[in-house]
Parts: structure tokens; C-alpha cells; sequence
């Protein structure tokens, strides 16, 4: 078997249990649930980092993760007890000390087990216990990889490529040629490669060449962000603050080509929120630099995912790529940090495990001494506040690259206004008006699905969710009701399944029921819709995408999906339906979101002329509106100073422990007893409310109750956690209450 340069070399010795010599006690972490830390006896003392096979409960053997914490075995103490590591996976470390380190400041800060950390930080193809062996052909050594061949794309295949008479299977290794000169295994396999090159559609060549070199010259705005960007070498936060076709990209994209050339080892990771903005990052990237890029999301397979990472790694990928795992590769040599649109909520983790890559990109910077950069329109008020106690250093781009015009607003009074399938009569004659001109026109509404309420007028009977605290949603492609959490489908009754009455009624609007409505009141135009319903692989989502950028949608109806970084070269007009439900919302952050959503969506409309910003409203009086006629810093300020008088983050910490059961009272009982508990031991510096049941405390037939533990400051809560950690593992947890913590939550659940 090959020596693989991951730290793969498999010697799995299945010796009994009674063959193994006993010599020490070594800590292994495991990497599946319940993900603890467990000892066991081995023949050697094992360094840490390797991939061990360990027994678990009565047949299992699992893999687990050593730790490096090994003392002598006794066999007095530890005899009866003790269970053998069954085989060292690994002869090699598998990651690196600093990713340790990283990783371990990433389970103490979001008070997760390690092994849990490491389960979420390893490529899925190291995790797999059944297919050690087969999987370690696949790898390649260092030696192999930089013998492979490169192939860029012809004139013949540009050709090719541009008519629409060829296979798909050509068509996909063409495509993937166009951003980039690739490596013979990047495309397809040896033979269908020589088969291409043979047709001259591709062409053989040394390494990666770029070569269309576009030479952009900077702005002198962009200029001086880069001049401030130069200066920094040790660990610093600096924000990139400028609206959506400001330049911050060129910005990125000239500092990352300064740092790759100062450097022959650099590296530089780049986070996206989104699968498709990683994706588009990595094609404007591919064409502009002259390096090996690597591109990492879940939407890749496990084996493009586990070579990216390896690429990484070994140093031979300089600019890493990707959505929020991607934090977790384990860098050769990190040299910068960028956070691309890094308000946006995706880079938390909703499940499992609740963290915030924005966040842990920080802390990584910092454990590494390198910069960060953070790009965003619309920065978090925490930014700001950061901005303001002069921690991060502000760098705005004050002027559009291309077009420096202030957006047309509307704001659209429709209180007391009798709505037309859920728009004002002004609306359509105005979308009407923007048809006739040959203009495309987005409409937002954050609401999947037909109508969100199926209502029986005789016995006021609604279509509720057996499972869950909300109502199912009719969607009339399927004929039938969806819920939007549990997932749970039932078909759309046609008579009322409580009093039997022929008195349905669907109330609300949806993107559906809009979508419907726009075909209903302008037949001839080309109507398409962009929600999770129609787009949701990344594939649907890109083809939709570019069908509205080739210009061949008229109106578009999306959910806030949409409004991030994509560029419609013939959008003029936005339109935002619900822009109300904001000031409806428990949440103290509704309203920044609806700033920022302002903000992003006009973002959209008119990048390269005038655009205009249309918005439905019965609360016209609301400041947040101005957001349209200020800059977004003077709107965060005020949302800063109402956060720092009401004592909302970031003038405070919270931390959220949510304890899990089908019976409610399970639930509650756990927390009160833990509430107590924690009060019994005298933890200083926090203040516990609840417990409560979470917004949704229905979910999936699960009850969800929730203890808010408040702190002055993050330190603060840093030193509360682990005590509460404690208290929790020695309280007898009745009938399987699951209990687990969102540290710096971003949504009230
Ligand atoms: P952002 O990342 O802020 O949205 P981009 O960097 O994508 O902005 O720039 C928006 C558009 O303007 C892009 O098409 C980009 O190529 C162009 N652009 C940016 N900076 C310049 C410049 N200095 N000269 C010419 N075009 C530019
Ligand atoms: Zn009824
Ligand atoms: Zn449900």
C-alpha cells in the first residue's frame, strides 16, 4: 500500500483483545456520538492526531481521534475496565498542531465536545470506518500529483463550446475549462481526455495559465483600501464597507495578488455565505489569478471536497474558495482571511452543532497572527459597534465602479388600500409601465409556497400542522399543504376536514400565489419564480439564474434568496411586497434585517443605470426607511444606540440552552431544576430568564423549551458556560431530555 501524504498509511492489525500488549491509557475522542472522550488501552503511547479504530458498546468499533493524553497502564485499576484500541489508523497526523488548536478554541467557545468538532472539521471521506482501506488507493502522493497533466481549452473547443450541438458530457469538461487551465483528474478520466485532445478541443499545456489577463486599474478609492490592506501583517480586522458594485471584489482580488506575490508559500481563504457566490467567486478568481484555487462547498462530492482539502493542505492550492466548512481546512501556510458579505446569516450553523464561521474566521486569524478582511453593503450592528470602540478599522468605498446614481425610492402607502392579489393598483400600472419599456422587474416576498393559511369560513377551522406550532402552507403545484419546518405533506383538502363545509378559503399570498397572479395580469409577459421550491439544488438555482440574466424573464419572483450578490445587467425595478412583516416580529434584530434587506435589494435593481425601489408598506412613518435616502452606517448607528438602550447584543452576551422532548413538562422541568442548580452554585455574572418555550417551541412533534442565560460581556459567558456545562453532565437526565447550547445566537427560535 502506498504511503499517502495526508497522513494515510493503513495498518490495521486485527489482533484479539488478549494479543494486544497493554502498556498505556491513551484518551481518544470519538467521531460519532455520543462524540466523548474515552480511554483505552494500547500497546504504544500514541501521539496525538491519528485516526484510531476503538470498540463501543457491545459489537461496534468506531473511529475515533487520539488526543495525545496517554499515561501508564496499571493493571490492578485499570484491568476489568479497559477496553484495546482495535488499529492506529494513521501513521502520520492527521491535521496539523495550529488546526488543533483552532478546532479546540471552536469546541470550548461553542461548548461542544471535540470530537463532535472533529467530525464536522474532517473531510467525510476520513469518516467513514467500513471504507479505510478501499479509500486509500484513491489518494494520490505528492510526487503523483505534481506529474499530472494540465489541459486548457482550444479555439476549437471555445467553438465548441458556443454552440449548442454537443454532448453533455463534452459540454460538462469544456465548461470547466472555461474559467481555468485544470489537471487531467479535475476533468475526466485519462482516456476521455485524450479523446478530447485528440478532437483538438483541448490542448495539453505546462501548468496553469491564465489567458485572458483582464487588467482592471483601480479606482482610487479602491486604491487606498488597498494601500491600508498592505500595511497589515499582523492579526487586525479591517471592514470593507461599500454597496453591491462598489469594487470590493477587484478590492480582494488585487490585495490577494499582492500577498501571493510576496510570498511563494502564501495562502488565503475566502468565504462566501452561499454555494452559488462561492461558485461565482471562484469563476471571476479562476480567470483573474495565475494560481491553483480551490473551491470547497457541500455541493461538491466527497471525493472533489476531500482533494480540495488535501490541496490545501499540501500547499499546492493558494487561495481556498468556499461557504462556512470551509474554515475548517487545515492550511499549509494561512497568510489572510477574507469574509465576503459577512452580515449574512448563512455563515451560522442552524443545527447540530451552532456555530458562526465569521466568527471562528476571526478567531483562526488571530490564533495565526495573519489580517481579516469583511466585506459587506450592510455590516451587523456588532460590526459597527466594533467600528465604532475603534477594534476594526473601517475602510468605505463610498462610490459605485460603474454607475454612481442614488436609487428612485417608492415608498408605497397601502394602508386602508383595498390590495389586488396582493398588490397595489399603482403597483401594476407601474409594472406595467417598466413592460412596456422592455425592462425586467424582481419581486420580493419571503414567503414560499401558494397561501399561507387554508381558512374554513364556517368554523374557522386553519390548516395547522400536526406536528409543529404553525400553519401547513398550500402550494398549488403539488395540491397540497407543506409544512416549512417539519417537512410534513398533506393533500389539500377540497371540504373541510373539521365541520365538512365547502367554505375554504386561502388567505395570505405566497411566491406561488403571486407568481399566478403576475400571469393573470400580464399574459404576455415571461414570468419566473426563484424560491427553494423550484431552485433548490444548486444546479436549478444557477440555471434560473442565468435565464434571467441572459434576459429571458420579464418579472421574477423571488424570496429574499435572491437578493444576494447577483448581477442583472437589465434589472431597473424592485419590488419588496412584505416589507411589514418586520415590525410584526419578536425579534430584536427584524428591523436591521429589513434595513439590510433594503439595502441588498436595491442592490439589485439598476447597476448599470437608475434603478428604482418600490416598496408595499401600511407603515410608511417607520424610520427604517430612510435607510434608502442615508448611507447604512448612519441607519446602523441608530439601530446600535437602540440596542445599547434597550441592552441588547452587542451591549450584552446571550447564550441560549434549549432542552428537547416530546412532553413539554419534561422539558421544562429540566430547565427549572437547572436554573436552580446554576443559581445553587453561584455563578457570577449571569442573569437566567426562562425557562420559556422557544418561538416555535412545537417542532417536529418535539417540544423546545429554552433557558436565555444573559452576560455583560463574551468573557463573561466564557467563564459561566463550562460551569453550566458541568452542572448539566452531573443532573440525571430523565427520560432522554436533549439539551444543547447556541452560543451568540443569531435567531430568536
Ligand atoms: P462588489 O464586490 O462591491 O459588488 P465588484 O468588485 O464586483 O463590486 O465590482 C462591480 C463591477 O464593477 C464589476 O463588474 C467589476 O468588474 C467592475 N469594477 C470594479 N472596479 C472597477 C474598476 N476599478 N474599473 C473598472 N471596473 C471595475
Ligand atoms: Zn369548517
Ligand atoms: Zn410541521
Amino acid at each position: 500500500m502506498s504511503q499517502l501524504d495526508f497522513g494515510f498509511d493503513t495498518e490495521i492489525t486485527d489482533k484479539t483483545e488478549e494479543e494486544q500488549a497493554r502498556n498505556f491509557v491513551c484518551e481518544i475522542d470519538l467521531l460519532v456520538a455520543p462524540f466523548a472522550r474515552y480511554s483505552y488501552a494500547s500497546e504504544k503511547e500514541l501521539p496525538p492526531n491519528l485516526r484510531v479504530l476503538v470498540p463501543l458498546g457491545k459489537n461496534r468499533r468506531v473511529l475515533g481521534m487520539t488526543s495525545g493524553i496517554y499515561r501508564e497502564y496499571k493493571a490492578d485499576t485499570d484491568g476489568k475496565k479497559l477496553k484495546s484500541i482495535t488499529a492506529v489508523i494513521d501513521t502520520k497526523e492527521l491535521i496539523s498542531e495550529k488546526n488543533r488548536q483552532f478546532l479546540q478554541y471552536l469546541a470550548t467557545y461553542y461548548q461542544a465536545n471535540f470530537g463532535e468538532v472533529l467530525a464536522l472539521a474532517l473531510p467525510n471521506l476520513l469518516l467513514d470506518s467500513k471504507k479505510i482501506t478501499a479509500q486509500d488507493a484513491v489518494f494520490r502522493t505528492q510526487d503523483e500529483i505534481k506529474k499530472s497533466i494540465f489541459y486548457r481549452l482550444t479555439t476549437a473547443g471555445e467553438q465548441a463550446l458556443s454552440t449548442e450541438k454537443i454532448g453533455k458530457k463534452q459540454r460538462q469538461c469544456l465548461e470547466k475549462l472555461a474559467n481555468s487551465d485544470l489537471a487531467q483528474e479535475q476533468i475526466a478520466d485519462k482516456k476521455y481526455c485524450r479523446e478530447l485532445e485528440t478532437r483538438g478541443l483541448i490542448a495539453q499545456c505546462e501548468e496553469k495559465t491564465l489567458r485572458e489577463e483582464e487588467t482592471i486599474e483601480l479606482n482610487s478609492e479602491q486604491n487606498a483600501a488597498l494601500t491600508v490592506l498592505l500595511e497589515k501583517k499582523d492579526f487586525s480586522v479591517s471592514v470593507l464597507y461599500g454597496v453591491t458594485g462598489s469594487g470590493k471584489t477587484e478590492v480582494y482580488i488585487a490585495w490577494i495578488r499582492e500577498i501571493l506575490n510576496s510570498n511563494s508559500q502564501a495562502q488565503i481563504l475566502l468565504l462566501a455565505p452561499e454555494i452559488a457566490l462561492a461558485d461565482t467567486l471562484y469563476r471571476r478568481l479562476s480567470k483573474r489569478l495565475a494560481v491553483e484555487i480551490a473551491l470547497e462547498h457541500s455541493a461538491k462530492t466527497n471525493q472533489q471536497r476531500f482533494m480540495a482539502r488535501k490541496a490545501v493542505k499540501n500547499g499546492q492550492a493558494r487561495v481556498l474558495i468556499g461557504t462556512r466548512s470551509a474554515i475548517f481546512a487545515d492550511f499549509a501556510a494561512l497568510d489572510a482571511v477574507i469574509v465576503d458579505e459577512c452580515h449574512d446569516l448563512s455563515y451560522k450553523q442552524m443545527e447540530n452543532l451552532r456555530y458562526n464561521a465569521r466568527d471562528m474566521a476571526i478567531a483562526m486569524a488571530k490564533l495565526r497572527n495573519i489580517p481579516v478582511l469583511l466585506g459587506s453593503a450592510t455590516p451587523l450592528v456588532e460590526t459597527w459597534r466594533q467600528i465604532e470602540d475603534k477594534n476594526w478599522q473601517l475602510i468605505a468605498l463610498e462610490n459605485r465602479a460603474l454607475t454612481n446614481q442614488k436609487a428612485e425610492i417608492t415608498l408605497d402607502n397601502i394602508r386602508d388600500v383595498d390590495l389586488i392579489d396582493g398588490f397595489s393598483a399603482r403597483l401594476l400600472r407601474e409594472i406595467n409601465r417598466r413592460l412596456q419599456n422592455k425592462e425586467q422587474v424582481l419581486l420580493f416576498l419571503n414567503r414560499r409556497g401558494y397561501a399561507p393559511v387554508l381558512f374554513c369560513s364556517s368554523c374557522d377551522w386553519k390548516s395547522e400542522c400536526t406536528a409543529c406550532d404553525c400553519r401547513m402552507i398550500a402550494h398549488l403545484d403539488t395540491a397540497k399543504m407543506h409544512c416549512h419546518h417539519c417537512g410534513r405533506v398533506q393533500n389539500l383538502p377540497i371540504f373541510c376536514p373539521q365541520c365538512g363545509a365547502d367554505d375554504l378559503r386561502l388567505l395570505g399570498f405566497g411566491t406561488q400565489r403571486v407568481e399566478q397572479a403576475l400571469i393573470r395580469h400580464f399574459p404576455k409577459a415571461r414570468v419566473l419564480r426563484v424560491d427553494t421550491d423550484n431552485a433548490g439544488t444548486n444546479k436549478q438555482f444557477r440555471e434560473l439564474i442565468a435565464e434571467i440574466e441572459r434576459g429571458e424573464a420579464d418579472l421574477i419572483v423571488g424570496t429574499q434568496w435572491l437578493s444576494k450578490g447577483h448581477h442583472f445587467p437589465n434589472l431597473q425595478m424592485v419590488a419588496v411586497l412584505d416589507a411589514d412583516s418586520a415590525f410584526y416580529s419578536q425579534d430584536y434584530r427584524a428591523e436591521e434585517r429589513l434595513a439590510q434587506m433594503l439595502v441588498q435589494v436595491g442592490g439589485r435593481a439598476g447597476r448599470e443605470s437608475r434603478g428604482h425601489i418600490w416598496i408595499q408598506t401600511s407603515l410608511v412613518e417607520k424610520e427604517v426607511f430612510q435607510v434608502l435616502n442615508r448611507s447604512y452606517q448612519e441607519e446602523a448607528r441608530r439601530q446600535l444606540a437602540i440596542r445599547k438602550m434597550e441592552e441588547f447584543p452587542p451591549y450584552c452576551a446571550y447564550a441560549f440552552i434549549f432542552a428537547l422532548h416530546s412532553d413539554v413538562a419534561v422539558a421544562t422541568d429540566f430547565l427549572s431544576v437547572l436554573r436552580q442548580e446554576i443559581a445553587n452554585n453561584d455563578i457570577s455574572d449571569i442573569e437566567i430568564l426562562g425557562p420559556i418555550p422557544a418561538l416555535m417551541s412545537r417542532k417536529n412533534r418535539k417540544y423546545r423549551v429554552e433557558l436565555l442565560i444573559k452576560a455583560g460581556r463574551k468573557a463573561q459567558m466564557q467563564r459561566a458556560l463550562p460551569e453550566i456545562r458541568k452542572i448539566i453532565a452531573k443532573m440525571p437526565k430523565k427520560s432522554a431530555v436533549a439539551v444543547y447550547f447556541d452560543v451568540d445566537p443569531l435567531v430568536f427560535e
